[in-house]
């Protein structure tokens, strides 16, 4: 008897070696994943977590979130040293630049990191098995591995695939200089002239590390603007930040095709009145979104439904339309975001325990990592006019901030945006130092749906960057100190 007809039969030994079978099994190590895995395990679950990458942490750690921050923060401290340092008073002789050991150090990170997810699984006894997780039935997975196969039997699954670079119709990526954003992490050259096809989140992210180390950017975006769903306040404001920084933009370009000859790729774009122009560099970034991963994954063998975009369909629950099966994280509707992905995942593993978890999904904060930084929760100034919601504005400048001008740092504003009669927060809006950070102070109070007075009476130390919030939330009711 096959392993795979032993377990369908429901003997639990097959040449005196014991068939696997799980309360949970979760395909895909990513945030979701590891997350949703821990929390089942803390909960009592037999778990298992399959993985077909030789490491854990799924895109965000090996080729996301962890090695652009890494890059980014490295990029930054030389952006720094080679325009900031001799104001501070600090002299540098001789600055340079060490490609390969900022890719080493960045790949030290990410390893720390791996190791650290490994020690958890070991920690907290889920079972961790290495290969590509196909449903074989609604209880049965296989798993194959160099050409090697075996089957494990699981109550329930969660399915945490997450995405893959998106390309564009006619457009082939060669990954070495037409590439996407896993390449862009991993360069040998500082490119010359580094041309992103996208003007979202990963382009100004990765367009800014390559900046700052001396390329030439250009942002090729079909829309009229950066990040387009961003508050656009702050669109704007990062627009002149970025370009200040070197870049430059193509908006309202619809590219229809990139070549490349040798060292020279060569894209060429459509702007909206069908003039047509040609840019050239040695690098090509497309950065145009991501899409949904669940190749192979035997979802047609078990009758998953997928939504138009090819994202698994979910219910409230996050239980896809086969009883027991759940899905998370980038593979689902939704931001595609690390800690949205590990929310859902904790909400799942909960679910299956008898709790009743919540996830305000309009409470998933959003951080683009250029720098400026910019941070936002809740909704944008666009989204309220269209919902014809009364909302006033308030500011806080960096400018007027003595910590941010002690930093030299004082390009941007907080914005809060409050309902005009009842005072509660619906959105805040953060461009400047230490957005990301700042931005879990708003998180917090709008999950307890305090009001702009609320935040605006709570003692902030001095001097700070959070200061500029407390600053906003005092011109939301009419009391603004720090009139420039
Ligand atoms: P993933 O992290 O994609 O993990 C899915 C895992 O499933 C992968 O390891 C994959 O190998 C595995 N898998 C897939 N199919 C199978 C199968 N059949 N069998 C076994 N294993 C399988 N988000 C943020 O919040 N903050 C950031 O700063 C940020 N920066 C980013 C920067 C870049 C360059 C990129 C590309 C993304 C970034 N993101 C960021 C987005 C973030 O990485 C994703 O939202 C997040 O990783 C989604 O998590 P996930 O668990 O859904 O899936
Ligand atoms: P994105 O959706 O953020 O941006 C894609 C951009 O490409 C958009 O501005 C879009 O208008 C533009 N575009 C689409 N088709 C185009 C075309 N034919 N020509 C020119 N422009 C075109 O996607 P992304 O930057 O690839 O990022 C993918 C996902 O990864 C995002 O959803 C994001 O949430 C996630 N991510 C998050 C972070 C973070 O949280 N800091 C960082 C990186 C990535």
């Amino acid at each position: 008897m096959s392993q795979l007809e032993n377990i369908k039969s429901g003997n639990t030994t097959q040449n005196g070696a014991e068939n696997k079978s799980y309360d949970l099994t979760v395909i895909g190590s990513g945030p979701g994943g590891y997350i949703a895995a821990i929390r089942a395990s803390q909960l009592g679950f037999k778990t298992a977590l399959i993985e077909r990458y030789p490491v854990l942490g799924g895109t965000c750690l090996n080729v996301g979130c962890i090695p652009s921050k890494a890059l980014l923060d490295s990029s930054e401290h030389f952006h720094n040293a080679s325009h900031k340092f001799a104001k501070h008073g600090i002299l540098l002789e001789n600055l340079a630049v060490d490609l390969p050991q900022m890719m080493n150090r960045k790949n030290g990170v990410v390893q720390q990191m791996n190791a650290g997810i490994e020690y958890l699984m070991k920690k907290h006894n889920i079972e961790v098995i290495g290969g590509h997780a196909t449903f074989e039935d609604k209880t049965t997975l296989k798993i194959t591995k160099d050409k090697e196969e075996q089957f494990i039997k699981s109550n329930h699954f969660i399915i945490a695939t997450g995405s893959k670079p998106l390309s564009l119709p006619g457009i082939e990526t060669d990954g070495q200089r037409i590439i996407t954003s896993t390449e862009a992490l991993n360069l040998s050259e500082i490119p010359k002239h580094l041309m992103i096809i996208g003007g979202g989140v990963i382009g100004l992210e990765l367009g800014s590390v390559y900046a700052r180390l001396g390329a030439k950017v250009s942002v090729i975006e079909y829309m009229e603007g950066l990040v387009p769903n961003m508050d656009r306040t702050m669109a704007k404001e990062l627009q002149k930040s970025l370009k200040k920084l070197g870049f430059e933009y193509y908006f309202k370009h619809k590219v229809k095709t990139v070549s490349r000859k040798g060292k020279t790729v060569t894209v060429k774009a459509e702007n909206s009145k069908g003039e047509e122009c040609c840019i050239e560099g040695d690098y090509c970034l497309v950065a145009v979104g991501r899409k949904p991963y669940t190749e192979n994954l035997g979802l047609a063998n078990i009758g998953i439904e997928l939504d138009d975009r090819g994202r698994i369909i979910v219910d409230k629950q996050l239980q896809t339309n086969v009883k027991g099966i759940f899905a998370i994280g980038d593979v689902i509707n939704g931001a595609m975001l690390a800690h949205k992905a590990e929310e859902e995942g904790v909400f799942v593993a909960e679910t299956l325990a008898g709790q009743t978890p919540h996830i305000n999904y309009n409470l998933i904060p959003g951080v683009v990592y250029t720098w400026p930084e910019v941070a936002s929760v809740g909704q944008t100034e666009e989204e309220l006019k269209t919902k014809g919601i009364n909302y006033k504005v308030g500011t806080g400048p960096y400018k007027a901030n003595g910590r941010a001008v002690a930093s030299m740092d004082t390009d941007g504003l907080v914005k809060i945006l409050a309902h005009a009669d009842t005072d509660e927060i619906l959105g805040v809006h953060i461009i400047g130092p230490r957005a990301a950070d700042i931005i879990g102070e708003a998180v917090l109070a709008m999950e307890f749906r305090a009001s702009a007075e609320d935040i605006s009476r709570i003692s902030h130390a001095h001097p700070t960057f959070s200061e500029s919030l407390k600053e906003a939330a005092l011109d939301a009711t009419g009391k603004r100190a720090l009139n420039f």
